[in-house]
């Protein structure tokens, strides 16, 4: 066989693991989600149900439902995270490396009581905010949920009905999602802290503005300055623009490590929401692959599948 000949196969058949590599991954992704043969036009309803192991197979495929805050959330964005190429089928790609980023020792460590009350005197000012527009319609400000302890800290973009109804981020339908995909992790509400750019509801779910954003970041900096995380998920692109101040949509930045004020390592992956609405294998399998790089650098062991 000619060299030319030789090097051609050693490509194919590299091309071959590579793809049967993400293959494995959406399918685990899949297996460890429950949600296998999910049609993509099913309802976050729908696909909740599957993940709870409750669902039947709808006769038609229901109609959104509309009055949902994180439905709402997931019709949100005129931006990135919301463009068609979204829809477009790429396979996961695994991500590279995280950076090597230097430890700061310009802040002390504080942990436990200390935390807890340094986080509330932060939550209480917020609740007392009224540096933009959003404090006027709000029912509540929106501080955290989690362990302020933990390693790993999810930021998503802002409150939606239900958060802004019970105080907490991410306990509507996007949240459960998210709960799942924690849970799929091999993780529980104890080992995360989740938080939010914008502390107050914007009206009708619509994406905070550049100005709202960086009015309130301020105190987001505040808590993760705190909680010092080992690792950031971004979900979607609202997220990763007010941490990194970058325009890169969420589909270029999903899977590629960035770095967070120069010390954290930063996962930008899909909003749950946009999961719920573009249930694909392709978006399922890119998260997960998101998730486990996210574990790999926690030093976490990836979950084993069980039977
Ligand atoms: N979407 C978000 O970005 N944050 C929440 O808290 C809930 C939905
Ligand atoms: Fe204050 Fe943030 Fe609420 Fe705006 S969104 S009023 S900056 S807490």
């Amino acid at each position: 066989m000619s060299r030319e000949r030789e090097e051609m196969t050693d490509d194919a058949r590299s091309e071959l693991c590579e793809l049967t590599r993400e293959a494995r991954t959406a399918i685990e992704w899949l297996e460890d989600s429950g949600l296998d043969g999910l049609p993509s036009d099913a309802s976050p309803d729908e696909i909740l149900a599957m993940l709870s192991g409750s669902h039947r197979p709808a006769a038609a495929p229901p109609a959104r439902s509309a009055g949902s805050a994180n439905d709402a959330t997931a019709q949100r964005s005129p931006g990135p995270a919301m463009r068609p190429e979204d829809a477009r089928p790429r396979p996961p790609i695994p991500a590279p490396a995280p950076p090597i980023v230097a430890k700061r020792t310009d802040l002390p460590a504080i942990t436990g009581d200390e935390l807890r009350t340094r986080l509330s005197v932060i939550a209480e000012r917020v609740a007392a905010c009224t540096k933009c527009e959003l404090h006027a319609a709000r029912k509540q400000t929106v501080f955290s949920r989690g362990n302020p302890d933990a390693e790993l800290v999810f930021v998503g973009e802002g409150p939606g009905a239900d958060e802004d109804a019970q105080g907490k981020p991410f306990v509507g339908k996007a949240g459960q999602l998210l709960d799942k995909m924690i849970g799929a992790m091999g993780l529980g509400e104890d080992d995360v802290y989740i938080c939010n750019i914008v502390k107050c509801r914007p009206p009708n779910n619509r994406v905070p503005t550049p100005k709202e954003m960086a009015s309130c970041i301020p105190y987001l900096n505040e808590q993760l300055d705190l909680v010092r995380p080992k690792v950031i998920v971004a979900l979607g692109s609202t997220a990763l623009k007010g941490l990194l101040g970058d325009g890169e949509g969420i589909t270029r930045a999903r899977g590629n490590w960035k770095v967070y004020r120069g010390e954290t390592p930063l996962m930008p992956t899909f909003h749950p929401a946009y999961v719920l609405r573009t249930p694909t294998r392709e978006v399922r399998g890119q998260v997960w692959s998101d998730l486990q790089a996210v574990l790999k650098q926690l030093g976490k062991p990836l979950p084993k599948r069980e039977g």
